[in-house]
């Protein structure tokens, strides 16, 4: 240890003293000391003088690269700014932060980290009350402001230009306090790279029937719009930076998330949320969120801003939009109303289509100023989205002292000993593991590539794994050493609680005796049931094996345990729509993850129309989307012929073709409809037509049982305690009758009393014990469907080896 430290140290100090160093000559060099009665403004350069246009001009975007030396002109001109480089994206551009605080603040940033860090964990000063008053008083308010995670949402890269100038250049009293009482943590995009491949795309069709469309390709490499709901996985490298360089590092205790919705409801967003809200997340962060919001859209009434709605739309469920609520902080979303992408749009009054709690044609408690329709421009949301934020941190700055203890006192509640009923810790039992895998060790190894995600998404979640040194006995078993032993009492023990225990979403309807009412993203978060881990929660305490000590073992190299497979990998198509879909994606990410697992290009319609595929493929799979989609594509009126149309009868042709000759065709999810109506598969889904109110799963973790006898079953883990028995991802999804014998069920959804596992399901017993995996004989070849989604979002490690089963026996047909 103390070798280590003598040689840490002096390489540590050295670091500080050339950064400090670099710090000075760059302020005598480049920026003169102002006199104090000049203004801020004079040399701090606006976004027009440096991009060209004003942010919020019509048909106008910036680049990134223009975006990113904004902000490094803003910080060589002002006091108020440091930028940082915080890495590269997935397809290589600089990901960016600005801090943004009085130079005083600035001077000091190292402090004001350290107080943050104590007060979220307050077992450093054991939660002495008065030592905490201390780190209050002198700490700041932790506001980190994010946008344009959407890039088809284009307003909030562009307002944070304006936001970063308005911060650098004011000198108003009220953008002193701001600057003095908070440390503002910009994040000009979240995904950079969507930036420009919507403004490439918006520029490239301007004046075309195509303008204002939204681009032909998925707006981040592997998920789309779906880069928003990565905040517990953290599959992509975005998530991972801001996660392990922004939240991590800072602990914010707000954070305001910059987004636009819809055309044609209310103009602008602002919490609280609607029922249901997920029950880990502590009531002072409920409170702290319901206060903020409903202070922002009092302050826009003030300002005569039309269309605000609280309470509306959004709820509050999914860890996988809210990491900070889990970890001490606010989640403030706000979404403005969209344009045709920077095309204004006219909305006509009658044309105002109702929300979730809102119509936006009607004053209610939650929306007091009705706005009156007519022309809805890029200038209107960037004002909207800039007056939203200056409200935020105006609060952030009155309420400095507040928004602090209360971050304090949720680190307290969270370190507390657990109370009776509340559960102790959950275990994680560490199968062992010894020497070279073979590929009759399959399970393990699946096991293994579960752990290999589930342990890393807790430590990068910051939550402390104790890997038990001894034996020990728990609730009246003994457990083994190498157990992996989560407390519920450490500073993010929420975090791993919502992660590890089954959800139960709330029966909610629409009214009364109604149809349900659809949650805003999925409604099952189960990490253990995805990745086939099994884990036991542990209410009694119980003797913790001596040493405690809490070990974190994230940087353990886990992808030693990813499944090799070699050579002899069937050539595998991924069909790629223009329509683009994050399905595909998400299939493309998993099969760039597990690349020995298998060798794929993607096809597109073209590719497919041209037919003659058999040789060139052993295996096409098309990914979840509608059937319509896939067959008919993007729109003709408005794209361009050569990436409209979709597949079209010719494409269908091909495929019908390519089965006969031999070929494997996979389906997944909603994509097996297509099958059904298009390459004339004999099955039926059952669910097809019915409504609603009979059947919803709108995102859960159901339970199959599978034909081990199925090649496509080997080696996949199945759930503890069965040998037969898995999980499947519904979320839109089907349920299979073979109406031949060619069609030979491979996994079945099991009876309605057990069905669901974690989230909510109505109406199960209409697709109990029907068919979840189909094999469907074709000429040489074959057709599988897949009526769930086996590779949920990189997450469903349980069913990936069922996809990559189905993959690999293609081979054999050849
Ligand atoms: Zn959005």
């Amino acid at each position: 240890m103390r070798s280590i430290l003598s040689l840490k140290l002096p390489s540590l100090l050295l670091t500080i003293i050339l950064t400090a160093s670099s710090f000075a000559q760059k302020n005598e060099t480049q920026k003169p000391r102002r006199s104090s009665s000049r203004p801020a403004s004079a040399a701090v350069p606006s976004p027009r003088e440096v991009i060209g246009f004003t942010p919020g001009d019509d048909r106008k975007l910036a680049s990134w690269a223009q975006i990113v030396d904004y902000f490094k002109r803003l910080e060589r001109a002002s006091n108020r700014v440091k930028f940082q480089e915080l890495g590269k994206t997935t397809l290589g551009r600089p990901f960016v932060l600005a801090i943004i605080s009085s130079p005083a603040n600035l001077a000091n940033l190292e402090r004001f980290k350290e107080i943050q860090r104590k007060l979220a964990d307050p077992r450093t000063f054991n939660s002495n009350d008065a030592e905490a008053e201390k780190l209050i008083a002198e700490g700041k308010t932790i506001v980190m402001i994010t946008c344009g995670i959407h890039s088809t949402e284009v307003g909030g890269n562009l307002v944070s230009m304006n936001i970063a100038h308005r911060l650098a250049s004011d000198d108003s009293p009220e953008t002193r306090e701001i600057l003095e009482r908070c440390i503002v943590l910009l994040v000009p995009s979240l995904n950079p790279d969507g930036n420009d491949i919507v403004k490439n795309w918006y520029d490239k069709t301007l004046g075309t029937p195509a303008e204002g469309t939204n681009p032909p390709e998925l707006y981040h490499h592997y998920t789309g719009h779906d880069n928003n709901r990565d905040w517990y996985a953290f599959t992509q490298v975005e998530t991972q930076l801001t996660v392990d360089k922004v939240h991590n590092v800072w602990h914010p205790q707000i954070v305001h998330d910059i987004h636009q919705q819809g055309e044609t409801g209310s103009r602008f967003f602002l919490p609280p949320y609607v029922e249901p809200w997920e029950p880990n997340v502590p009531p002072i962060i409920q409170a702290g969120v319901n206060f903020m919001g409903s202070t922002m859209a009092w302050e826009l009434a003030g300002e005569g801003k039309a269309g605000v709605v609280i309470n509306g739309v959004y709820d509050a469920w999914t860890p996988a939009r809210a990491y900070q609520h889990y970890h001490g902080g606010i989640r403030i979303l706000s979404e403005t109303a969209s344009a045709r992408i920077a095309s204004p749009t006219n909305v006509p009054f009658e044309k105002l289509t109702p929300q979730v709690n809102v119509d936006p044609k009607v004053r209610s408690w939650n929306f007091p100023l009705v706005w009156p329709g007519g022309e809805w421009k890029l200038a209107n949301i960037v004002d909207y989205m800039q007056a939203g934020a200056f409200a935020l941190m105006r609060n952030a700055a009155r309420y400095r002292e507040r928004w602090l203890r209360d971050f304090y006192l949720v680190g307290k509640d969270a370190v507390r000993e657990r109370k009776p009923g509340e559960p102790f810790a959950f275990l994680i039992h560490m199968p062992t593991v010894s020497g070279a895998f073979d590929n009759s060790q399959n399970e393990l190894l699946w096991r293994l590539a579960g752990l290999g995600l589930l342990i890393p998404i807790l430590t990068r979640g910051k939550v402390e794994l104790i890997d038990a040194e001894s034996s020990f006995v728990a609730e009246g078993k003994q457990y083994p050493e190498h157990t992996i032993i989560i407390l519920m009492a450490q500073p993010y023990g929420a975090f791993a609680k919502t992660l590890l225990e089954r959800q139960h979403y709330p029966d909610l309807r629409e009214y009364p005796g109604g149809p349900p009412r659809r949650p805003y993203d999925v409604t099952a978060h189960t990490l253990p049931l995805l990745m086939g881990v099994p884990v036991v929660r542990i209410d009694e305490p119980f003797v913790l094996p001596k040493p405690p000590t809490p070990r974190i073992t994230g940087t353990e190299d886990f992808s030693r345990w990813e499944t090799k497979v070699g050579t002899g990998l069937p050539s595998t198509g991924l069909y790629k729509s223009h329509a683009a879909s994050m399905d595909e994606g998400w299939s493309r990410w998993v099969f760039d993850r597990y690349k020995s697992r298998v060798s794929y290009k993607s096809v597109t319609d073209t590719e497919i129309s041209a037919g003659n595929l058999r040789a060139k493929y052993d295996c096409i799979i098309i990914p979840a989307q509608t059937w319509q989609q896939i067959l008919n594509g993007l729109s003709k009126d408005r794209y361009p012929a050569a990436i409209s149309g979709g597949l079209g009868q010719a494409g269908v042709d091909a495929l019908k073709n390519f089965a006969e000759e031999g070929g494997t065709i996979i389906t997944l999810n909603e994509a097996s409809q297509f099958a059904i109506e298009q390459l004339g598969v004999p099955v039926r889904n059952v669910l097809e037509g019915v409504s609603a109110k009979d059947f919803y799963c709108p995102g859960s973790i159901l339970k199959i049982k599978v034909d081990t006898s199925s090649p496509i079953a080997r080696g996949a883990p199945m759930l503890e305690s069965s040998k037969d028995e898995s999980i499947a991802w519904v979320e839109g999804s089907l349920a299979f009758e073979p109406t031949s014998d060619d069609a030979r069920v491979i996994a079945r959804f099991a009876d309605a009393k057990e069905l669901l596992l974690s989230g909510w399901l109505l109406g199960g017993e209409k697709m109990a014990g029907k068919g979840a995996i189909v094999e469907v004989k074709r000429g040489k070849g074959r057709i599988i469907m897949f009526a769930f989604r086996p590779q949920y979002r990189g997450q469903s490690i349980a069913t990936l080896p069922l996809l990559f089963n189905a993959i690999q026996t293609s081979a054999a047909s050849r």
